[in-house]
């Protein structure tokens, strides 16, 4: 008995060497670097608008300020008109998803995903902020504020970059859907699932998601958290799965 075990563990071990000897890893493929001129101040200062929207989602049960996301959504709307004229669905009241129809149906469609709600400010923390967490100051090179990096900031750079390329007449090779949801602080039940719920009636299946993905810092604790090992977890999701893994 011993000796056959012994042979089942030399058999595995030789089928595994010779497995690494024989791998070869499948191609990388590498886009073009795409160079485009990005007016900084400009997005740094929709940033700073962005975050001077007081978008909390409170802790249930209390309720959210639906005015000041109304606000939000109203003013996304005016600052980026060529975005919105996408096929927009409003969901969940407050959470937006919008189709750039892609030019080969063919292709599976991906997801950039992306929350406008923030977190509360801790009640007696308001003076340790460096400046008011919803003033959107612009200082030191930095846009300060609550959302500021989560994740506003993801919200802003898509609907920049989208409309960058809009005004070029850019069309995407296969269909882009954009998700700005409303309530991933306090899980995501009402914009997360009810854009789900959608894609799915639809029978869309994604290539592809990217929540929330990412960030590229220098200098903080949590770099490789945040960095792009974060966004390589995401990636590769087969359902449309928004905010339920963070
Ligand atoms: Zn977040």
């Amino acid at each position: 008995m011993k000796r056959v075990l012994v042979l089942v563990v030399l058999a595995f071990v030789a089928t595994l060497l010779i497995r690494t000897v024989l791998f070869t890893p499948a191609a990388i493929e590498t886009e073009e670097a795409v160079s485009f001129k990005v007016d900084a101040q400009q997005v740094a200062a929709h940033l700073s608008a962005a975050v001077r929207f007081a978008t909390v989602s409170p802790p249930p049960p209390q309720i959210r300020d639906r005015p000041v996301f109304d606000q939000f959504l109203a003013w996304a709307r005016s600052t980026y008109p060529e975005l919105h004229q996408l096929p927009t669905a409003v969901v969940g009241e407050h959470s937006i998803l919008l189709k750039w129809a892609g030019k080969n149906p063919q292709l599976r469609p991906i997801m950039l995903a992306a929350h406008y709600d923030v977190v509360p400010v801790v009640p007696g923390t308001e003076q340790r902020w460096t400046h008011p967490p919803f003033a959107g100051t612009i200082a030191d090179g930095f846009v300060w504020g609550r959302g500021a990096l989560d994740d506003k900031s993801g919200v802003i750079v898509m609907m920049e970059a989208a409309t960058l390329l809009l005004k070029q007449g850019f069309e995407p090779e296969r269909t882009v859907y954009f998700a700005f949801d409303h309530d991933e602080e306090i899980g995501g039940n009402e914009g997360a699932a009810a854009i789900t719920e959608l894609l799915q009636s639809a029978g869309v299946q994604l290539a592809w998601s990217i929540d929330e993905g990412s960030f590229i810092l220098n200098n903080v604790p949590w770099h490789d958290l945040a960095g792009s090992q974060y966004q390589r977890r995401r990636e590769g999701l087969p359902l449309p799965r928004l905010n339920r893994q963070r």
